[in-house]
């Protein structure tokens, strides 16, 4: 059982205060989504657990099993069992996948015998064309079959807390459904705990959360169960935004 521990943390970014105090707790086997307006501070929270530069953390605790997250390098989160899908992947040209996960797992739990099997049977799960692997990471990958990329890492690396940021910005219903699906498989076969970051809560007829919390003006104003974004569905954030 891992646990992610978020403490009153406040952020801000240059002079301005973007994170006003957040408290959250992530347990393994856990959904816990964050929804809000854009400009609410969803990305910063995500920036500021993975240890993003440019952001200072102005106050508050982030804790990995009792561990202090912030005092770690972003390798060390990682290697720790923490692993954040972006919102807008990086292209890094020059640098293959299946490199870059080969060596990922080494530094993790030592380098596994099957990768290339592993890779090829994750891969298969979630649509993902096996080519793509030996390509450049994301140059030249559709919206699409970046968010799915970034799912088989996620898939691959097996880590304790996966950070998801707007997995469902820019890519078509079929790729999401295969990566909120994949994900929510995570979360029964490894006992993956999840912090998803998302305005809309179409993926959760594959991702189911637990907990709903709502992130407005860098505060999270009300948390509750599912049926909490439903209400964001019919209401939208209008309730919220004065909060
Ligand atoms: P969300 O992901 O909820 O849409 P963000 O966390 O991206 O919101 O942004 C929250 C606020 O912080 C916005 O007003 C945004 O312009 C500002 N912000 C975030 N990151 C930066 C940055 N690196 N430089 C300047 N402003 C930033
Ligand atoms: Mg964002």
């Amino acid at each position: 059982m891992t646990t992610l521990e978020i403490r009153d943390l406040q952020v801000s970014v240059g002079d301005t205060q973007i994170l006003n105090g957040i408290t959250l707790t992530i347990k393994s086997g856990e959904v816990h989504a964050v929804m809000g307006p854009n400009g609410a501070g969803k990305s910063t929270l995500s920036a500021a657990i993975m240890g993003k530069p440019g952001y200072t953390i102005t106050g508050g605790q982030v804790l990995l099993d009792g561990k202090d997250v912030l005092a770690m390098a972003t390798w060390e989160r990682a290697v720790a069992g923490l692993h954040l899908v972006m919102q807008y992947p990086t292209e890094v040209p020059g640098v293959k996948l299946d490199d870059v996960l080969s060596e990922a797992l080494k530094a993790r739990r030592g380098s596994l015998p099957d990768l290339t099997k592993t890779i090829a049977t994750e891969a298969a799960r979630i649509g993902f064309d096996t080519e793509l692997v030996h390509r450049a990471i994301n140059v030249d990958f559709s919206g699409g079959e970046k968010k799915r990329n970034e799912t088989l890492q996620l898939a691959v690396l097996q880590p304790r807390i996966a950070i998801i940021d707007e997995l469902d910005s820019g890519l078509d219903i079929d790729a999401l459904r295969d990566c909120a699906q994949r994900v929510e498989d995570a979360t029964k076969e490894s006992d993956l705990g999840v912090l998803v970051i998302t305005h809309y809560s179409r993926m959760f007829e594959q991702l189911k959360p637990d907990f709903v919390h709502i992130l407005a003006k860098g505060r999270i104003v009300k948390s509750g169960g599912p049926e909490l974004a439903d209400d964001l569905e019919r209401n939208g954030y209008t309730a919220y935004a004065s909060a």
